[in-house]
């Protein structure tokens, strides 16, 4: 198979969450990019800047939807997956992008409502959305799931600890998928970011200082750009993966290269 066919996504359809925004924009523009048709997904609140999302997805002209729901409520959880399936077919694609970092938190006076939401936005969620994708593309003996952790969840950083355990809880729930996946044609990985220049850290890189700061931080000396995370999705998603399972991938410029993941 020719690597630009091992990439292509033609006929799949993909579900990407926190699609109005940052990285999920990204991703979903990517996978369309791919062949994909996507059903973009994110937070009534951000319906306007979901709509935008939706008009670059359908510039490839393949099918794609925009649908609202709020990732803390399961039950509006399985409103989106029966919404998604019922206007583009069953999910081939599920990229798991959407997620909230609440900071500083330090843990030991930390509001029991700031974890709850952290863990329902960045973990609950993310269980809850493999439950439902799980039995069509067992069906179907194919399917693939992509979850974004950070490279927060191999690093110990003050004030981050919500952020920090819910992400390093998203690497460990993809290995145990993969394992309970084993046979089924299934794959799972996740992507851990390092510093990516979305609002969610505008922030950091709007302030010179801060950017330049954290830029020496990283071995490439720079942060990425939301299409390098968005890349290794479209990797993960395509064949070129076929035997890459339960792994996380660290794209964060070198920023923890060496820490054991
Ligand atoms: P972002 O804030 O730009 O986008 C996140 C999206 O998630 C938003 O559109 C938001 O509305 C949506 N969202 C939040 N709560 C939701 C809910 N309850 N229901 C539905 N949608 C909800 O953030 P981003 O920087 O693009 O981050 C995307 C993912 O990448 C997150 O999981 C984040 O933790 C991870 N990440 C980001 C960075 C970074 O530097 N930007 C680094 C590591 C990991």
């Amino acid at each position: 198979m020719s690597l630009s066919n091992a990439l292509c996504l033609d006929s799949q359809v993909a579900l990407v969450t926190g699609a109005a925004s940052g990285i999920g924009r990204a991703t979903a523009i990517a996978l369309a990019e791919a062949g994909a048709s996507v059903v973009a997904t994110d937070l009534e609140e951000k319906s306007d800047e979901l709509a935008e999302t939706l008009c670059s997805i359908e510039k490839n002209a393949h099918p794609a939807a925009a649908l609202t729901a709020d990732l803390s409520s399961r039950a509006e959880i399985e409103g989106l997956v029966e919404q998604a399936s019922a206007q583009l077919g069953p999910v081939d694609i599920l990229a798991n992008v959407a997620g909230i970092h609440r900071y500083p938190a330090p843990l030991l006076t930390l509001p029991e409502s700031v974890w709850d939401e952290t863990l329902a936005v960045n973990l609950k969620s993310v269980l809850a959305l493999c439950q439902l994708v799980v039995p069509p593309m067992r069906k179907k003996g194919a399917g693939c799931i992509i979850n974004i952790a950070s490279d927060s969840a191999f690093d110990v950083i003050a004030g981050e600890g919500p952020y920090g355990i819910s992400k390093i809880g998203v690497t460990k729930l993809t290995a145990y998928l993969a394992k309970e996946l084993g046979g089924t044609g299934l794959r799972v990985n996740a992507v851990a970011p390092g510093w990516v220049k979305t609002p969610a850290t505008a922030f950091m890189w709007s302030d010179p200082e801060m950017l330049e700061q954290a830029a020496q931080d990283i071995p490439l000396r720079r942060i990425a750009d939301p299409a390098e995370i968005a890349n290794v999705v479209v990797f993960l998603a395509s064949s070129l993966a076929s035997y890459v399972h339960g792994h996380c991938i660290v794209v964060d410029g070198g920023r923890i290269a060496g820490v054991p993941s």
